[in-house]
């Protein structure tokens, strides 16, 4: 029962084979008390019928697109009414256009890098913002990242650039928040097959690369992802913040 008493609020939950959901059954395995986000109405009912098949009645559920931040500050009010105060946030949020994510970077337009950045990385920084006051007794902040903002992915472009800049944030907001005993850290996942990966031309192939090549010779497993997770929410990880740690099989450890 690592995160037996916590309280944590899990975003990026929109189907159950979305990353946020292993992480949330993981954090709820371990002990912790949990509410959720979820982006419009569209997505109301399957984020509700999933966290109350967790089994503890209602939880609370917030709507919020994170480009809006009158729904980010009514999250966060909501939280401090129902909770009172939070030890940790998930942020598992990313989006680009479809057409970004296919063919090469070069074309990469305007808007289409301004959405991606504001979604899948200004998004923490905003979250943060708010969570903090919450945080009163410290706490702790994970983001779910991916090897393209270290090294080129073919096709994963702007993403990429995004999850670089996700990356630079954990270690910015690490070093500010850090006086306050708030723990901050990126999770680079291996590939695993959701909806947002599926928006990425050659997905597929990529899982069959790192399959063939990784020291482990195989994928990630979803469950992994949340046993770390919980890991980097909870006290057995009270040393280490601005870190990205890889759940990769081992495949960023690699030159040729
Ligand atoms: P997912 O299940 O599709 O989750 C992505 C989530 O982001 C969805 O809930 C999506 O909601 C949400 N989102 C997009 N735009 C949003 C906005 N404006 N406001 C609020 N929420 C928004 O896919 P996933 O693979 O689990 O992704 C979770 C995180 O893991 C992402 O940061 C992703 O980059 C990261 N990651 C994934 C992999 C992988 O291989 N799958 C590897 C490494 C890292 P909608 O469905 O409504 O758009």
């Amino acid at each position: 029962m690592l995160l037996q008493g916590k309280k944590g609020l899990i975003t990026g939950v929109a189907n159950k084979r979305s990353i946020a959901w292993a992480i949330a059954q993981a954090a709820h395995r371990e002990g912790a008390q949990l509410a959720f986000t979820y982006q419009g109405e569209r997505l109301k009912e399957s984020v509700a019928e999933l966290a109350n098949s967790l089994g503890e009645g209602t939880l609370p559920l917030f709507e919020c697109d994170v480009s809006s931040d009158s729904q980010l500050d009514s999250v966060f009010g909501g939280l401090k009414e129902s909770f009172g105060r939070l030890d940790f946030f998930v942020h598992a949020i990313a989006f680009a256009k479809r057409e970004e994510l296919e063919g090469e970077f070069v074309p990469t337009s305007r808007e289409g890098y301004r959405l991606a950045l504001d979604i899948s990385s200004y998004s923490l920084t905003a979250l943060a913002q708010r969570a903090v006051p919450l945080m009163t007794e410290g706490g702790s902040i994970v983001a779910l990242t991916y090897y393209g903002a270290e090294k080129v992915i073919p096709r994963y472009n702007v993403m990429g650039v995004a999850k670089a800049a996700l990356e630079a944030s954990v270690r910015y907001l690490a070093f500010d928040l850090g006086p306050k005993k708030i723990r901050v850290n990126g999770l680079s996942s291996g590939p695993v097959q959701t909806l947002a990966a599926r928006g990425i031309s050659g997905f597929t192939d990529m899982m069959k690369i790192v399959e063939s090549r990784a020291p482990l010779r195989r994928n990630v497993e979803i469950a992994e992802v949340g046993n770390a997770a919980v890991f980097l929410l909870s006290p057995l990880s009270s040393g280490i913040t601005g870190e990205i740690l890889h759940v990769d099989c081992g495949y960023n450890i690699l030159g040729m």
